[in-house]
């Protein structure tokens, strides 16, 4: 290897985003959040604008063997809608670019547009624009989403305080559960083509992964409760990797509690049968476009009954110390690499 050279892989994803960052500094006093958080925050008269881009590459992020276009088109809206939800902010604007082949038809495209419009239709967004270019390689799918919230009612990664509770929706890890399922029916299917996959059994956790939705609905119940979190992020990564955002990001550990954390039984059962851990595929597994979030103590009560909002811990002084109370009683540190519940016990 070459003097001078720094492999990405080195740095990873995050480091390299970092690298960016550091490269540039805003100019306009409109740019009142840039690089780092789910959203960019511009300021647009009495209020703020969010914006936020995805791209879905086939190969990459979903594979067309076991992914319907239908489906394909919903998750690339869903999967911005939910950076816009993790701002607190409603979406209103979508724009989509699309790199594609002569291998697809024109019955293919509207398969995907019909997905994308349904999304459209869900969380009430209007299409304005976008790009279409030919692609070399497989389908490329990059979707920008703009939404709008007042001043007073965004929420950054930074917000958290000492003591804050720590609070997801939903359930955690089945969206990569169902992951496996679909990789082993390929699998079988590549195999032996007249074998139909029995997927009957798998279906929560296999909708997981091919039919995501973004938690627009508890940014409209946190706005009726009367609660603003005072930090926010949606799970796209898995659930550690965005408690370490919140933790640097706010300056502060995460403490949480294994025994809190939202698995649903189909996915905890599956899991099992795949060999894998249940509780970290829910902190390392990602795709769940859950929303994690903090609010203050005094807010818990506006909460408390909520059926679909989990308190898995609090935020503390220490920067340093962002860990996990186990079933056992231990204390584990949370990584972005992933935490192995079978070595460390
Ligand atoms: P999320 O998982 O919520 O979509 P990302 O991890 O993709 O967030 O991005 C984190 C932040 O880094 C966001 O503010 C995003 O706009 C920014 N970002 C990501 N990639 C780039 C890039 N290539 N150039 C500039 N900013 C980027
Ligand atoms: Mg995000």
């Amino acid at each position: 290897m070459s003097e001078g050279r720094t492999e990405l892989s080195g740095i990873g994803e995050f480091g390299l985003i970092e690298h960016i960052q550091q490269m540039f500094s805003t100019k306009h006093a409109t740019s009142l959040k840039g690089i780092g958080d789910d959203a960019a925050v511009i300021g647009a008269g009495d209020g703020s604008m969010v914006v936020s881009t995805d791209m879905l590459l086939e190969g990459v992020h979903f594979d067309l063997a076991y992914m319907p276009l239908k489906h394909l088109g919903y998750k690339a809206v869903a999967v911005n809608i939910s950076d816009i939800a993790a701002m607190n902010a409603l979406p209103e604007q979508i724009v989509i670019s699309l790199a594609i082949s002569n291998r697809f038809s024109l019955e293919a495209v509207d398969a995907l547009y019909e997905g994308i419009r349904a999304a459209c239709e869900s969380y009430k967004v209007d299409l304005v624009g976008g790009d279409t270019s030919s692609s070399a390689s497989g389908l490329i799918i990059s979707i920008t989403a703009i939404g709008r919230v007042s001043n007073d009612k965004v929420v950054l990664r930074s917000g958290a305080k000492a003591n804050d509770i720590i609070c997801v929706t939903g359930d955690l890890g089945a969206a990569y559960v169902g992951l496996q399922v679909l990789e082993r029916e390929k699998e079988v299917f590549l195999t032996n083509p007249e074998m139909q996959p029995d997927l009957e059994k798998y279906e929560y956790v296999v909708g997981r992964q091919l039919k995501p939705e973004a938690r627009m609905d508890i940014v409209y119940d946190l706005a009726e409760r009367g609660c603003i979190p005072t930090s926010m992020i949606d799970i796209s990564d898995g659930l550690a990797s965005e408690l370490l955002h919140l933790s640097k990001n706010s300056k502060l550990g995460v403490k949480i509690f294994e025994d809190k954390v939202p698995i649903d039984h189909d996915a905890f059962e599956t899991a099992i049968e795949f060999k894998l851990d249940p509780i970290t595929c829910a902190l390392n597994g990602g795709e769940d476009y859950e929303l994690l979030f903090t609010i203050s103590p005094l807010d818990y009560e506006k909460l408390k009954n909520h059926p679909d909002i989990h308190f898995i811990g609090h935020m503390h002084d220490n920067a340093n110390q962002n860990v996990m109370i186990t079933k056992q009683q231990t204390l584990v540190p949370i990584t972005a690499q992933g935490w192995n519940h079978f070595t460390s016990a």
